[in-house]
């Protein structure tokens, strides 16, 4: 029987790779984000290409009654979720004193409260079972922080906590709660706040790459897209059912030093 995974926000970057990564297996794959229709076909076509089937929901993560709707389609078409990967995340860079307080809010719906509204949902089939994953995609801001970026940097702290606090609630059931903290990744959400960095610190954009984001990532490369989903997958695996409450960093050294 094919594992079912849900990702959320996986109809672009890292969440994507997870998916190709777990459809690859030849996991069951539950997609959500948004996106145009026809594209989003074409990537559920492609994830049910390797022997388990994929669908598509299109939950808003800023919307509780959305996200129990994702949760129970999942369980309701494929028995039961087996992964669940905690991927969604939006960004806004602006100093505290302008940040716009919808920004706020919204960045901590989607990028910290949507992981609790999917992990209360998928939690007490897991502990039935004696068997779960859940992966929440944090940050190397889930560990340290940068100027700017005041509303990303306390969610992601926030699913650390989330993180641990699970792990040990769920800790004699068979379920592992760990979070994944990559380093800067060249996606869509890292490429649309390039200009507003290099408009909040007065340089250029190139400058915003190589003196911002690189400047802490000792390896001055960017972490890849298939390096975090493999992690996913590992965390995933029976070698890794001792890991719990914890983060793997793949983010270059950034938070080495
Ligand atoms: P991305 O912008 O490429 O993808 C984000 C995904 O989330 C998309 O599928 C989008 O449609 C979806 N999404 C956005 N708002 C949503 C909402 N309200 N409801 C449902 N889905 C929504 O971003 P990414 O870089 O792949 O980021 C994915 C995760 O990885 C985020 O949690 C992000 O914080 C984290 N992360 C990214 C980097 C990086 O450098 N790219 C580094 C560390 C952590």
């Amino acid at each position: 029987m094919p594992r079912t995974v849900v990702v959320t926000g996986s109809t672009s970057g890292i969440g994507l790779g997870i998916a190709k990564a777990f459809a690859a297996d030849g996991a069951n794959v539950v997609i959500n984000g948004f996106g145009p229709l026809d594209e989003i076909e074409a990537i559920t076509k492609e994830l049910s290409s390797h022997g388990g089937r994929s669908i598509y929901h299109g939950a808003d993560m800023t919307k509780p009654d959305e996200i129990a709707d994702l949760m129970a389609t999942a369980a309701r078409e494929f028995g039961m979720v087996d992964v669940l990967v905690n991927n969604a995340g939006i960004q806004h860079v602006s100093p505290v004193e302008d940040f716009p307080t919808d920004k706020w809010d919204r960045i901590i719906a989607i990028n910290l409260t949507s992981s609790f509204h999917t992990m209360k949902a998928a939690i007490p089939a897991m502990k039935a079972k004696k068997a779960g994953r859940i992966i929440n995609v944090a940050s190397a801001h889930a560990l340290v922080a940068s100027p700017f970026k005041a509303a990303y940097v306390a969610a992601k702290h926030g699913i650390m906590g989330l993180t641990k606090s699970a792990a040990l609630e769920l800790a004699e059931f068979g379920v592992t709660v760990n979070a994944i903290c990559p380093g800067y990744v060249l996606t869509p959400l890292v490429e649309q706040q390039i200009p507003d960095t290099a408009k909040a610190r007065g340089i250029s954009e190139e400058q915003v790459k190589t003196d911002v984001m690189l400047r802490l990532q000792a390896t001055k490369e960017f972490v890849a897209i298939d390096e975090v989903a493999a992690i996913a997958l590992f965390l995933a695996s029976d070698a890794a059912k001792q890991i719990t409450g914890t983060h793997i960093s793949v983010d270059g050294g950034w938070t080495a030093q």
